[in-house]
Order: structure tokens, then sequence, then C-alpha cells
């Protein structure tokens, strides 16, 4: 995945034509910046590739996620459907505009169980979040029926399956919004970033607005602009802007390699009678950021990742027991532990997840592991790393 093991010339010049105006900010300073826009210009490439209206930069994935919930109206007490499996911005990003998250199992996709969704819907619910975890994506149909039954918003988390498509669309234009980072380790990165894509004129307006302060960016003067409603800074720089710049040009080159890599290692895990694969839906093409298997329950997936680490097989995780991926692992929310007092809909409404039933998502993270495909291997090191995997697999169960 991670699009900072082929960084190089590309991204140097277009850094440095940034350093050479001195102009590290988005907005403003016409004169000296020599026509140097690259936050617009990476809005621009990043909606063209993602075949969608707009698309709105901010600071980090994260506050994609914020920027993106905000720009719809979402606000205190309004609930949000949120995976089980997901990384903890998913429910920081909820948190920070005083909604709620509700918390619904995955099923074999890793993503959200679409049955379960539809259980959890209460009057209060406004928005339905899956997290297109791992490369692959959730069944964006079936939730796009759910949320138009309901009248609900359906926002894609695409930070981490950038490039996958579903019917033919790149994930996070499916629904009504999308999200992604470009952080350090995702598939393209501008260093720290993020973004929100919609076909929506009206949450492109808000965005944009909501992540400078409020500002209405009419005019030549920011000092005189108005400030139609309140906002924060989520702004991206100049800076990583141009990195991103760099990155979008060449991620379907980064695409085509992890496409590869990942199709001879399956390859090789397919060999394995014991090892079955994570679902895609119908309609979806993965990003290929990870290979995703399952293995017949929790010992021997256990043993299996034990075993790949011990045979030097680095980059494969178990979510299920050793990492803050998993709602297992979320204390912090479940006891909700902040410095300061949250919004009282928070503790009013927030479910107790100590008495919550997730067995059925346990019953497929139990089992799940998910190695990274990196982008810099050579094709000689995937091989043996393929031949590797499958020699320590058999030996567990010889
Ligand atoms: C990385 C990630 C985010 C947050 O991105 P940051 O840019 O690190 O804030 C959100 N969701 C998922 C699924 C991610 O993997």
């Amino acid at each position: 995945m991670p699009g900072f093991e082929l960084f190089g010339e590309l991204e140097k010049k277009q850094v440095q034509e940034v350093l050479e105006t001195g102009v590290l900010m988005r907005y403003g300073f016409d004169g000296m910046r020599k026509g140097q826009w690259k936050a617009l210009e990476l809005e621009k490439a990043l909606a063209e590739r993602m075949e969608v209206a707009h698309a709105q930069l901010v600071s980090s994935g994260t506050s994609a996620l914020t920027v993106a919930l905000a720009s719809a109206g979402i606000g205190a007490g309004d609930e949000v459907i949120m995976p089980t499996f997901t990384f903890v911005a998913s429910f920081e990003s909820i948190l920070a505009i005083g909604a709620v998250p509700v918390l619904v199992d995955v099923d074999d996709t890793l993503t959200l169980n679409p049955a379960a969704v539809e259980e959890a819907i209460t009057e209060r619910t406004k928005v339905v979040m899956p997290v297109h975890m791992c490369g692959s994506m959730a069944d964006l149909k079936a939730l796009k029926s759910i949320c138009g039954k309901h009248n609900l918003l359906l926002l894609e988390d695409a930070c981490q399956a950038i490039g996958g498509t579903f019917e033919g669309k790149p994930l996070g234009s499916y629904g009504d919004l999308g999200c992604f980072s470009f952080d350090y380790v995702k598939t393209i990165t501008c260093g720290e970033g993020g973004a929100v894509i919609t076909n929506n004129e009206k949450y492109k307006m808000n965005a944009d607005h909501y992540s400078d302060h409020g500002h209405d960016h009419i005019g030549k003067d920011r000092g005189a602009e108005t400030h139609p409603f309140l906002g924060y800074n989520y702004r991206i720089s100049e800076l990583n802007a141009a990195v991103g710049l760099a990155q979008i040009a060449r991620l379907d080159d980064f695409l085509a390699i992890q496409k590869k890599n990942y199709t001879i290692l399956r390859e090789a895990l397919s060999t394995i009678p014991e090892v079955t694969f994570r679902r895609v839906p119908e309609g979806g093409e993965e990003s290929y950021a990870f290979l995703n298997f399952f293995l017949p329950d929790e010992d021997s997936a256990k043993k299996v990742h034990t075993a790949l680490g011990n045979g030097g097989v680095d980059a494969c995780f178990y979510w299920y027991d050793n990492n803050w991926h998993y709602y297992k692992k979320w204390e912090h929310l479940t006891n909700l532990k902040s410095l300061g007092k949250l919004p009282q809909a928070i503790y009013d409404q927030l479910p107790d997840y100590s008495k919550t039933d997730f067995s059925a998502s346990d019953h497929w993270m139990g089992r799940t592991i998910s190695c990274l495909i990196k982008l810099g291997w050579l094709e000689i090191e995937v091989q043996e790393r393929a031949q590797k995997m499958a020699d320590i697999l058999q030996e567990v169960w010889k």
C-alpha cells in the first residue's frame, strides 16, 4: 500500500516549485505565487480521477470524515452507523461533531453487514458510514438501497481502498460523500492530508467554507471575506498538496503493482485447502492494498499468524486481539475517556458496548489475517515470499 516506498523525483519537483515561490498556504497571496495553486490543482485531478464533480482537500483523513459529516449538516445527537472493524478515526470524527457512533457487526466482507445495519437504524440515525478496510469494499448496493429506504446519507470511508471500484465506479464516489486519507502509510501520500469527494454542490461549498474558519472565499481580499457559518481550520498546506499532486499521477501505476503482487501471493495461498478468502461483494474490484484470508478457526489463525512472524514474513496482521483496529481494544471509547466533558448527547445516547453482542464480528475477525501488499518489492521477492507463506501454512497442518 504505502506510496512513500516510491517517493522520488516527481515529488521533489512539485515541492521545489512551491519552495521557489515561498507561498506555503493554499489561499491568497495571488501576486507572490506565480500561478502555483497546488491544492486547487490536486482537487481538480482527484475529482477527475474519481469521476465526481467536487473534491475538497483537508489536513488528514480523519478531518475529511469530520468535514464530510459537518458539510451534510450532521451534528449533536445524530447517530452514525459504523463498523466494529475500522481505524479509530471513524468514531473520532463522529464524536468531534457531537454525534454518536453506533457500532454494527461486520460480515465476511470484513465491512458493514447490511442486515445488521438495517436493524441498528433508529429515528436518530442520519448516516451509514461503511469503511472499505484493507483494500476491499462494503456491499454498497445493499447499503445504498437501505439508505434510500430510510432517507440516510451514505458516507464511504475509502482511506484504505483508494483505486478500488464498485459497479465500475471509483470507491468513494458511489455514496453521497466519500473520504480519502493521504497520510504517510496510505497508497498515495501527501505526508499528511485527506480529501472529501462528492457530486453535491452544497456539500462541497459547505466543506470548502467549514475547513477554513467558515471563510466564504469570495473575492481577492481574505481579510474582507464574510463567514456565513462557523467553521474550523482543517486546511492542507501547499507543500503537502504538492507531494500529493506527484503521487496521484502515479496512482494507476501503484495499483497495477499492487494487483500484480497480490495475485502472486493469492495464487500461492490458493493451494492450501484450509485457506479461504475474504468475500468481495458482487460488482466490486479491490484496490489490492492487502491480501485478506480466513483460517478455519481462531486457534489456527493465531498459529498461522505467529508462524508467519517467526518465519520472517512481515506486515501480516491479526487484527482480532493484537491491534487497535477492532472494537475489543476501544476501551477509551466504550468508557468515554476524554480529557474534558463531551457533549451531553454522547453520554445520553452512546450504547453500552460492554453489553453489546458482537459475536458475529468475532466469528470473522477471529479467523482473519491481512497481509500488506508493498509497492517496493521486486518480483523475485514476491515469489520468494509466496513460497515461504505456502510452506509455513502447510507446516501448520502437518
Ligand atoms: C488512515 C485512515 C483514516 C484516517 O486518516 P488520517 O489521514 O491518518 O487521519 C481513516 N479511516 C481509515 C480506514 C484509515 O485507514
